[in-house]
């Protein structure tokens, strides 16, 4: 795979190829894992245009309790659902730059 352009990085954890990309709403990155392994996400290979399938649910233990951003990625949009516990739930927005350069950000690699 080539590079992954300015949205979406990718890191290899525990033998699977991640993709990353960055959330505006959690101002953090987020990531989908290919197959093989479950759970897998299908990745339509657009980097420009990123489009993942199915939905990715994230959850963790908050200061104010459990944390949940639930989005779709489609067409190199964030699309969040109304189980967001966040301000942004029910928009769609652009899917952001990675605001980090490749490689310098917790040990997400791109290949070149
Ligand atoms: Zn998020």
């Amino acid at each position: 795979m080539a590079s992954l352009g300015r949205f979406l990085r990718r890191a290899a954890c525990a033998d699977r190829q991640r993709i990353i990309y960055f959330c505006p709403a959690c101002d953090s990155a987020h990531q989908i894992a290919l197959a093989p392994g479950s759970p897998a996400w299908t990745f339509d290979g657009n980097i420009e245009a990123p489009t993942f399938s199915p939905s990715n649910l994230c959850s963790w233990s908050g200061s104010d309790g459990e944390e949940v951003c639930h989005h779709f990625v489609r067409a190199g949009r964030i699309e969040f659902c109304p189980d967001c516990t966040h301000a942004m739930r029910r928009q769609t927005v652009p899917l952001p730059e990675f605001p980090y350069a490749p490689n310098t950000y917790g040990g997400i690699e791109e290949d070149s």
